[in-house]
């Protein structure tokens, strides 16, 4: 399992092809192309983290006072307190991750080449035409209602 800390973009060996920064810069375009998705998954990031971290507190603090602990011991329920807030953030990362993820791998299924599937990404276009180096089919990029500009990094084509 890859980790949610680690560069998202090398999970696509699509991507291999260009630097960190360009591969940030297309992800942000693609991410933020839908923000209603993108805004969507904040909201589920942040309920994955409340739904962690509150009954886990909680239950934390309530354990704190029971018979199992001598007394009620401060130092403890900090820590206790502070794994329940790292193993939220975690959670909220992956959720956060898994929808960028599939948003990127959407947009890289949908810049493969129609006839043999070969990664168009970086390309040069011919106004909303890209040649396939494979298969030497011409790919209309309009045509599949994607801006022949989101197959480089810099956005221009
Ligand atoms: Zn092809």
């Amino acid at each position: 399992m890859r980790l949610p800390l680690e560069k998202l973009h090398r999970a696509f060996p699509e991507l291999d092809r260009f630097a960190d920064r360009e591969c940030r810069g297309m992800i942000h375009r693609v991410v933020w192309s839908r923000p209603v998705l993108m805004i969507l998954a904040s909201v589920a990031a942040l309920a994955a983290w409340f739904v962690i971290v509150a009954p886990m507190s909680l239950a934390t603090v309530w354990l704190s006072q029971t018979q199992y602990f001598a007394r009620y011991d401060i130092e403890l329920v900090a820590v206790g307190l502070l794994v329940n807030i790292g193993l939220g953030t975690l959670a909220a990362l992956l959720v956060r991750d898994a929808a960028i993820r599939m948003m990127v791998r959407e947009w890289v299924n949908s810049t493969r080449c129609l006839k043999c599937r070969y990664s168009l990404l970086g390309l040069h276009t011919n106004g909303d035409e890209v040649q396939c180096p494979e298969c030497g089919c011409s790919n209309n990029i309009a045509a599949r209602g994607l801006d022949p500009s989101t197959l480089t990094p810099r956005g221009s084509a």
